[in-house]
């Protein structure tokens, strides 16, 4: 069984994802993390994205993995622990431009079909109800006040203690918000049969009450740890 969640930058998407996933005892896999693993390798590389050559070298040599670290998903880049560094503003200034590309994402779709297996799998993205996984068993497609979602991001991002400014979290997800919904592969846009929710004015809690409701409307006989 599959369930997609798709929807714009900082909308919570991966901490619904996650406790869908827990709650449900399937995989999680956050397929924005591989996007950002591919952004900050090229970074580390000094790799130019008008290089299409050297990007298709680069892509031969990322290899991505997700383990749980004290319960925690963790994304590895060539066998190193890279969690924190790909969540840095610097990663997400240039993840859109780098997730645009055709050749990475082609290479990003193989590996999150791979990574699904015959697992029940919770997935979370921009185009997995649409692209990854069309006939996903249920897909959600998340939005919500993009002023309300910079400050959720930037509260997060300091409780890390990274530094951030709003105003730069702001316009980094107004820009990737663009790129992401007007590029010409796979654009981030609501699948037909995805189910919308808006999280502006619910809590965290509300918006997973919501989500269960729907899962078990649609499959009443799903067993719940
Ligand atoms: O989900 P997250 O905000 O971490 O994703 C980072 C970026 O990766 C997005 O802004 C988008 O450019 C790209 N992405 C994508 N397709 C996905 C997941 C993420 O293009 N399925």
């Amino acid at each position: 069984m599959i369930i997609a969640i798709d929807g714009f930058s900082s909308c919570g998407k991966s901490t619904l994802a996650k406790q869908l996933a827990s709650k449900l005892n399937f995989i999680f896999i956050d397929s924005g993390a591989m996007y950002r693993a591919v952004a900050l390798y090229l970074i580390n590389e000094n790799i130019h994205l008008d290089n299409i050559d050297e990007i298709d070298k680069a892509l031969a040599n990322i290899h991505i993995t997700f383990e749980k670290i004290d319960g925690i998903n963790t994304t590895f880049l060539n066998g190193n622990n890279v969690e924190q560094d790909i969540r840095s503003l610097k990663v997400s200034g240039h993840v859109s431009e780098v997730s645009a590309l055709s050749e990475v994402r082609k290479k990003m779709v193989a590996l999150q079909r791979d990574m699904a297996g015959n697992q029940g799998i919770v997935m979370d993205g921009r185009d997995i109800g649409t692209v990854v996984f069309p006939d996903a068993d249920i897909k959600f497609f998340i939005t919500a006040d993009p002023i309300v979602r910079a400050q959720r991001r930037y509260n997060e991002l300091i409780s890390k203690n990274q530094h951030a400014e709003l105003h730069d979290v702001i316009s980094n997800i107004q820009h990737r918000d663009k790129i992401d919904s007007t590029r010409e592969d796979s654009p981030l846009v609501r699948a037909q049969d995805a189910i919308l929710l808006d999280n502006t004015d619910i809590t965290i809690s509300e918006q997973f009450e919501f989500a269960m409701n729907i899962i078990h409307q649609k499959y009443p006989e799903l067993a719940v740890k």
